[in-house]
């Protein structure tokens, strides 16, 4: 039978986790999001972090800048509050408007303040393997893996996408676990078949249920960390849930597996830059 991996439950124990570590803390975290213009997605996800930075006594504060911003208006956003010395982590929403240089502004943020960890320092930090900002969604996405399987050494990891957000830092920390580890993208031949071989089968495309029942090995955990719009405006994953209930031995539903941990990740990461 397939186990289902209910991250929202897991990101809610590990959010009541958080509040009472936070509720014995002398002065409280603080985290800043900057949102540039109306994309109502961010605006979502800005008012969820928020929100969630409320539940557990994180002070969350917001600075809005319009759509139409300049890069340096961004800049002196981003300046000002790594100066700030009641801010703890900064947070620039993706993706920014088009004419923005999203890859400049966000290595400007402080490295003790990247709680996305973005920044080329916390990236390097993950490979060579020494304390760091871990990014929050293969942070989070290890987290339902081992709540499933207690011992990843020796297993076959597969990692279907490479961005710097997701793809790599997560096979670096399943490579931390001393998973074997394999990472797929675009280009990837026989890709079905790479995935077969797979103990521990994440995926991070976006492509609406590219993974069928075939690409999975009996038995494999399964986490599906992509998020695709349907027709009927429903949100998928990058896995074919339906298909894969009965072969895999534990898969994550979308919604309610990887995001919620992405938030919880967060506000775990926007702590560990407040006692830093
Ligand atoms: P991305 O930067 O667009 O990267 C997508 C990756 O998928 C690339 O490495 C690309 O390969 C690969 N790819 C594209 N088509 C492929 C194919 N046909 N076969 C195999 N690989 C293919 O995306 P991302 O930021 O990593 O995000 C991936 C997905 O995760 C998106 O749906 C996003 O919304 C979701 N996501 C969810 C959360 C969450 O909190 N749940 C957080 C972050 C992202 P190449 O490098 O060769 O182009």
């Amino acid at each position: 039978m397939t186990h289902i991996i209910d991250g929202k439950a897991i990101a809610g124990a590990l959010k009541e986790e958080l509040a009472a570590h936070v509720a014995t803390m002398e002065s409280k975290p603080a985290l800043a999001v900057i949102l540039v213009g109306e994309d109502p997605a961010s605006k979502v996800y800005v008012n969820n972090k928020i929100k969630a930075c409320e539940k557990v006594g994180i002070t969350s504060i917001e600075r809005r800048l319009p759509a139409d911003t300049t890069d340096e208006a961004v800049e002196a956003v981003i300046n000002e509050l790594n100066e700030d010395d009641n801010i703890d982590g900064i947070l620039l929403q993706l993706p920014l408007p088009d004419h923005l240089e999203s890859d400049r502004l966000v290595q400007l943020i402080n490295a003790e303040k990247d709680v996305d960890g973005l920044n080329l320092l916390n990236a390097g930090a993950l490979v060579a393997g020494v304390e760091g900002m871990v990014p929050c969604t293969p942070q989070g996405s290890l987290i339902l893996i081992k709540s499933f399987i207690n011992n990843l050494s020796g297993l076959n990891a597969v990692v279907i996408g490479r961005s710097l957000l997701f793809g790599k830092p997560m096979a670096q920390l399943l490579l931390q676990e001393n998973c074997t580890v394999t990472m797929a993208h675009s280009r990837t031949q026989n890709i079905e078949e790479v995935c077969r071989g797979a103990d521990i089968l994440v995926a991070a495309v976006g492509r609406e249920k590219m993974v069928k029942a075939s690409w999975i090995k009996k038995g494999a955990c399964v986490i599906d960390v992509g998020i695709n719009r349907m027709e009927n405006g429903k949100l998928c994953g990058d896995v074919d849930y339906e298909e894969a209930i009965g072969v895999a031995g534990a898969v994550t539903p979308v919604p309610g597996g990887v995001g919620p941990m992405t938030i919880a990740c967060l506000l775990a990461n926007t702590i560990k830059a407040h006692k830093n």
